[in-house]
């Protein structure tokens, strides 16, 4: 099957990890822990570690545990000067331009924050799509119904789309459904090898190989090979 639709994974996949937004919005969900639940600092890393465990993210523990407004935490916890965090990226406009392929956005977060950092890192025009987590049903990534609506939304086939995350286990439902699957950037949350080995296609450093990736899917998609070049006279 043909592919159509390359989703991008929004937060430490389109920009490096380290850059300060994801820590940021970890401030928040801790100060709102903290706050709602009336838990000592220490307190609150403990039930985040085991709803992060148990449910794939502290959200998804509060919402089965607490029964929390979802809409005021999620809002409270992604205001955060993304701006500060995130500087304009025209190497990643120039790959993402070189894509011919119809590229989403799919994250964790919202939509409203996913649309900050597209403009901070002036790529909003790059996307037809942001999906966020309020547009699935509350799902996460952990979860195949996630991937399952997000696929609906865009009225999309699996195998005709690329996913590209920084996390290994978000990539096991999108593989599972028959995604070609793209990690960015492997780190700790399960890591390579062991048991996410096969969830995992292709692997590559950084988002901006993203395209060599591409390429080798569906053929070289920027200046044709010399070897192809019509001939002239
Ligand atoms: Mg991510």
């Amino acid at each position: 099957m043909a592919f159509e639709f390359i989703v991008f994974d929004l937060d430490d996949t389109l920009y490096p990890r380290g850059s300060g937004v994801m820590e940021a919005i970890g401030d928040q969900i801790q100060a709102w822990v903290r706050k709602e639940l009336d838990l000592s600092r220490q307190e609150a890393t403990e039930l985040r570690r085991r709803y992060l465990r148990q449910y794939g993210t502290t959200m998804g523990g509060l919402m089965t545990e607490h029964g929390v407004d979802v809409g005021r935490y999620l809002s409270f916890v992604h205001d955060i000067p993304v701006e500060e965090y995130l500087e304009p990226n025209p190497a990643l406009a120039r790959m993402l331009g070189q894509i011919p392929l119809r590229k989403v956005i799919y994250t964790n977060a919202t939509l409203e924050h996913g649309l900050r950092v597209l403009r901070a890192l002036r790529v909003t025009d790059q996307f037809e799509r942001v999906i966020g987590i309020q547009e699935v049903g509350l799902r996460n990534k952990v979860s195949r119904e996630a991937y399952e609506r997000m696929l609906a939304l865009l009225e999309a086939h699996p195998a005709g789309c690329i996913m590209v995350e920084d996390s290994p286990r978000n990539l096991r439902a999108a593989k599972a459904l028959g995604m070609t699957t793209v990690l960015v950037d492997a780190h700790e949350d399960g890591g390579l090898g062991g048991a996410d080995d096969h969830c995992i296609d292709f692997a590559v450093d950084t988002v901006l190989e993203v395209r060599l990736v591409v390429d080798e899917l569906i053929g070289p998609t920027g200046v044709a090979p010399m070897t192809e070049m019509p001939h002239t006279g």
